[in-house]
């Protein structure tokens, strides 16, 4: 094994579907019409789609098998319990909550614990997260440590939280204002970053020290257990089965979006021990998901995800999946193309604001340069920064604390040449970057602007 360098797919494509291609002029003219969205796009006319890594992945032989399997009995079906050992295999957490994604998990929980008057700390908000306080009237505070806004800052754990930061925000809002503490791992917003073990103990000492629950946003939890086992102290060689216990032991509850780490197509959930607050989740459950043995899921979805919870943590496919999204920052970095540093586990960020200084945040660097590769290349990647993140609560707009373009891979989806073309387009563009515009919203909806704003070059 040790011998070779080369790290092969762990996996032979069986079944697959054609891409389109389309040429430049296509897409400009698709481009006006999506009013320069990239979600306003028909899917068959992107080559590349890095837009997300949720539920676009690949799933194995096993998991369509497993699909086959799927009960749809309306009360205690098998895949239930298949599900719920699969998941309490790796988060023991008492009551697991099935939920349709992770936005309903986030839903439902923060419809009890948020409100008006109430603030929830996070390392970083994922926008869905973020959104779903603040619909409840509660405040959402980002507590990633300073190495991790700084895009070129190497640090093994950039998604770590400021634990300091966390007791001053304890010490000025009072612990009842904070219904939890939330860790999110990796730390998809502030660039796919891990947050290590001994972070989550930290934190885990001051919630005890306040009697403050402590949950986990954990989408990408295998992930982030390969990094503590390549780059912590004391943590390498250890089964990843392991280290993701160490995570879950140390946390009240979770929320889980299962169509990242979970390797499917849809689905969610939301665990905890706190059985009060679980009867109270399950109510809602009941009232906006459906019954607590599928919540928002079919049996055969349940099946899926309990079969890619197994997949997932196997070290052969976390040691690919990592380096496949290393090879394609490394190879833009080696371009001079500013990305951020270290790779995350899911994704690769440009630094918009970098590459493009002649365009300020307010005018969407991130989005100037999202829509180019596009045009360019057919290439769909994801703004995360001043479109998504600028409109405050208060409806004032003010620059997002980074503006990135997210380039999301989905899990065993594309090959190496995929990846290949995508740096060359990259390349190019970043090669012209002086000849990029800004540009201006038209049109923009009260929440979660990005997804469905239309856009005017300026
Ligand atoms: C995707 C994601 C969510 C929301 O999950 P959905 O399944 O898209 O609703 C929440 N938090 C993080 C960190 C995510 O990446």
């Amino acid at each position: 094994m040790h011998r070779w360098q080369t790290i092969v797919e762990p996996f032979r494509i069986h079944s697959v579907e054609p891409v389109e291609f389309t040429t430049v002029e296509q897409r400009t003219a698709w481009l006006e019409d999506a009013g320069h969205n990239l979600f306003a796009l028909r899917a068959d006319h992107v080559l590349i789609d890095l837009l997300t890594d949720s539920g676009t992945g690949a799933m194995s032989r096993d998991q369509w098998a497993a699909i086959q399997h799927g009960d749809e009995s309306y009360a205690g079906s098998p895949s239930w319990y298949r599900f719920l050992d699969a998941v309490q295999n790796l988060f023991p957490f008492e009551h697991v909550i099935p939920t349709h994604q992770g936005r309903a998990a986030e839903k439902i929980l923060f419809s009890v614990i948020g409100g008006p008057g109430k603030v929830v700390p996070n390392n970083t908000h994922f926008d869905t997260t973020r959104a779903n306080v603040e619909y409840t009237g509660a405040e959402a505070v980002d507590l990633v440590i300073a190495e991790g806004r700084r895009p070129e800052v190497v640090h093994p754990f950039k998604g770590n939280m400021d634990v300091a930061a966390l007791e001053e925000l304890i010490a000025a809002r009072g612990v009842q204002a904070i219904p939890a503490v939330f860790v999110t791992v990796t730390n998809n917003s502030g660039g796919g970053q891990p947050v290590s073990l001994a972070n989550l103990r930290a934190v885990r000492e001051v919630c005890d020290r306040h009697g403050l629950p402590l949950f986990l946003d954990a989408c990408r939890f295998a992930e982030n257990a390969w990094f503590i086992q390549e780059r912590e102290e004391g943590q390498q060689g250890r089964p990843i089965v392991d280290i993701v216990r160490d995570m879950a032991a140390l946390a009240d509850g979770m929320t889980m979006s299962a169509k990242k780490d979970g390797m499917a197509n849809i689905g969610g959930w939301l665990a905890m021990n706190d059985s009060t607050l679980a009867a109270q989740c399950r109510n809602l459950l009941i009232l906006t998901e459906g019954f607590p043995t599928y919540g928002g899921l079919a049996g055969r979805d349940l099946e899926a995800i309990a079969q890619g919870l197994s997949e997932v943590v196997d070290s052969h496919y976390l040691r690919y999946r990592i380096r496949s999204t290393a090879y394609l920052a490394d190879a833009l970095d080696s371009s001079g193309v500013p990305v951020v540093k270290p790779a995350g586990g899911h994704a690769v960020y440009i630094d918009a604001r970098a590459l493009l200084p002649h365009i300020p945040p307010l005018e969407y660097p991130g989005h100037a340069l999202a829509t180019a590769l596009y045009r360019e290349g057919g290439i769909r990647g994801c703004e995360i920064g001043t479109v998504m993140f600028g409109r405050r609560p208060d409806g004032s707009e003010q620059p997002a604390a980074m503006d990135l373009v997210r380039l999301a891979i989905p899990r065993r989806t594309y090959t190496q040449s995929h990846i290949d073309y995508v740096v060359e387009v990259v390349r190019w563009v970043a090669g012209r970057a002086d000849e990029l515009r800004g540009l201006r919203i038209v049109d923009e909806p009260p929440a979660l602007r990005h997804f469905t704003a239309r856009f005017e070059p300026l």
